[in-house]
């Protein structure tokens, strides 16, 4: 995928029944105007996941797994495969701080769901980012570093290609602290310096580099209008529909200009 559409997703994290779910993505497709320079991915629970792709209309919004399980089928009491949610999201959320934090998954973990992504033909959206004490110990580079070679050190360039990387500190997830548009910029210059020594040029230019962390309406133009930021990862504020659809639009805007 290139890098010419802005990508906004929306991370419902553990809220909205499938009810409610249903109910909310039918206001968001009568409030949120369709662009074709910008894709909007909403990320569900996985319960109402069936139910919001038989709704969805797909030129509008695509579909993302919050999380899922890296082995295909099998006896994992609980757990949902890439295999079983192939054809039915086109995205794949892997190592989101708070699966990383409270489910303490790690760098084995997020390796082996990339791959698990891929060859179930669904998108990975890698998510790194550093905590408070490892920013103020100053290992903001050495923490991205270790996470991504963590995450992609057994996938092809050609794979890699179409890789989301979201830069999403620890520290400004559901916070209200968010990240400054310097700390942002430095950050996916860190990440493309390490995918072009891991990968080469070609992926480190076509990979898709995301922000996320406490994004509002008002603060997300600032973040869309950096260069090497190809969008945003939204979670609080994408519960609200009118913040979201706002969010949206100023991604339509940041493109034209
Ligand atoms: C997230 O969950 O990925 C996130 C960025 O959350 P919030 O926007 O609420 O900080």
């Amino acid at each position: 995928m290139a890098r010419d559409k802005k990508l906004i997703i929306g991370n419902w994290k553990m809220n909205l029944n499938v009810h409610e779910a249903s109910l909310y993505l039918n206001k968001l497709e009568k409030t949120v105007k369709s662009h074709r320079n910008v894709e909007v991915v909403l990320a569900p629970t996985l319960l109402a996941i069936q139910t919001l792709s038989l709704q969805v209309n797909l030129r509008q919004f695509k579909l993302a797994a919050q999380n899922f399980y890296w082995r295909d089928y099998g006896a994992f009491t609980g757990e949902v495969s890439a295999a079983q949610l192939r054809g039915v999201v086109n995205y794949g959320l892997i190592g989101h701080s708070e699966r990383r934090h409270i489910f303490h998954e790690n760098d084995k973990d997020t390796r082996a769901k990339v791959q698990a992504a891929i060859r179930n033909d669904i998108t990975p959206v890698l998510c790194i980012g550093e905590t408070a004490a490892e920013r103020a110990a100053g290992e903001m580079v050495d923490i991205l570093h270790d996470q991504l070679i963590g995450g992609l050190a057994n996938i092809t360039s050609e794979e890699a290609s179409d890789i989301v990387i979201a830069y999403e500190p620890v520290w400004a997830i559901g916070t209200g602290d968010n990240a400054t548009t310097s700390d942002v910029l430095a950050a996916s210059r860190a990440i493309r310096a390490q995918l072009k020594h891991l990968f080469g040029a070609k992926v480190s230019q076509e990979a898709r580099i995301l922000y996320g962390g406490s994004v509002t309406a008002e603060s997300a133009a600032s973040y869309l209008s950096l260069a090497g930021v190809d969008g945003l990862l939204i979670g609080g504020a994408s519960l609200d529909a009118v913040a979201f659809s706002d969010i949206i639009e100023k991604a339509f805007e940041s493109d034209k200009k």
